[in-house]
């Protein structure tokens, strides 16, 4: 990984200060759902990262200094308000020298020992393909881990330039054989522009790393490719992966801000 200095600072909050919620930033179809569930997200280090992340869709851009106390804080909401699952989103951050991994297991770990009832599901990108980043992260033992795949390998380079799509899989991989007490979740979106045949071979390959939960998505309006497939052609592929027995899939009706409540 590269080591270069952020290009501007995070807007660092007091210690004392609410922890700014993903769900309040954009329109969020699930917003009166997740409340009523008290399932909240945050994005932990930072809007943007050096390369994009599959769904949640964090883009690449300027990226900031990872706020550090931002875990403990994300800790002191769940335990105030007993959040029932919180959402951890970590772009990529591939000029942190961990990739930011630290932050993110310090969260978890913050979050377990002060709200142990809240279930926490991270969603985070390759490490830039380093697994020692991963391990650490897994092995704060969040009760999730949610990999947003995002599309078939062919549209990996416009889609989601600079990411590596068996290095997703190869995450998921490594979690599902040394970890396996943690829940594996996984996003596919359709309407960028993949065949059903690239989608369901998609879906074949998250159920050879043992996936147990599958959720079909919509692209978001800026990368969606003309008016997207049919209700029925999603619907076919739904057919397909259901056939191949995961513990769930979902067919989300549109795209979401992130991935916890994904029904
Ligand atoms: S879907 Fe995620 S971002 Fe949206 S309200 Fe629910 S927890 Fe928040």
């Amino acid at each position: 990984m590269t080591n270069p200095r952020p290009r501007r600072a995070s807007k660092q909050q007091a210690p004392s200060e609410e922890p700014a919620r993903y769900c309040d930033q954009p329109a969020c179809p699930s917003a009166s759902g997740c409340t009523a569930a008290r399932a909240e997200a945050f994005l932990l280090l930072g809007p943007c990262g050096t390369r994009p992340l599959g769904p949640p869709w964090v883009p690449a851009g300027i990226v900031e200094r990872p706020d550090a106390a931002l875990g403990e804080r994300i800790a002191a909401r769940a335990a105030r308000h007993s959040l029932s699952q919180i959402a951890l989103i970590a772009a990529q951050r591939d000029d942190l020298p961990d990739g930011g991994s630290e932050t993110l297991a310090a969260a978890v770990r913050a979050i377990r020992r002060a709200s142990p009832a809240t279930r926490v599901e991270i969603t985070c990108g390759d490490f830039g393909r380093e697994a020692r980043c991963l391990r650490a992260v897994l092995a704060a033992r969040p009760q999730q881990f949610h990999v947003g795949l995002g599309t078939c390998p062919r549209l990996y380079p416009k889609v989601l330039p600079g990411c590596d799509y068996v290095a997703m899989l190869e995450c998921l991989r490594v979690a599902r054989e040394e970890f396996e007490t943690i829940r594996l979740k996984a996003t596919l979106s359709f309407g960028l522009g993949e065949t059903r045949d690239e989608l369901v071979a998609s879906i074949a390959d998250l159920k050879s790393v043992r996936v147990e939960e599958l959720c079909l998505a919509p692209a978001p309006p800026e990368l969606r490719r003309g008016a997207g497939p049919s209700a029925e052609w999603v619907e076919r592929v739904a057919l397909v992966a259901r056939k191949l027995a995961f513990d769930r899939v979902a067919v989300l009706a549109e795209p979401r801000p992130c991935g916890v409540i994904c029904e």
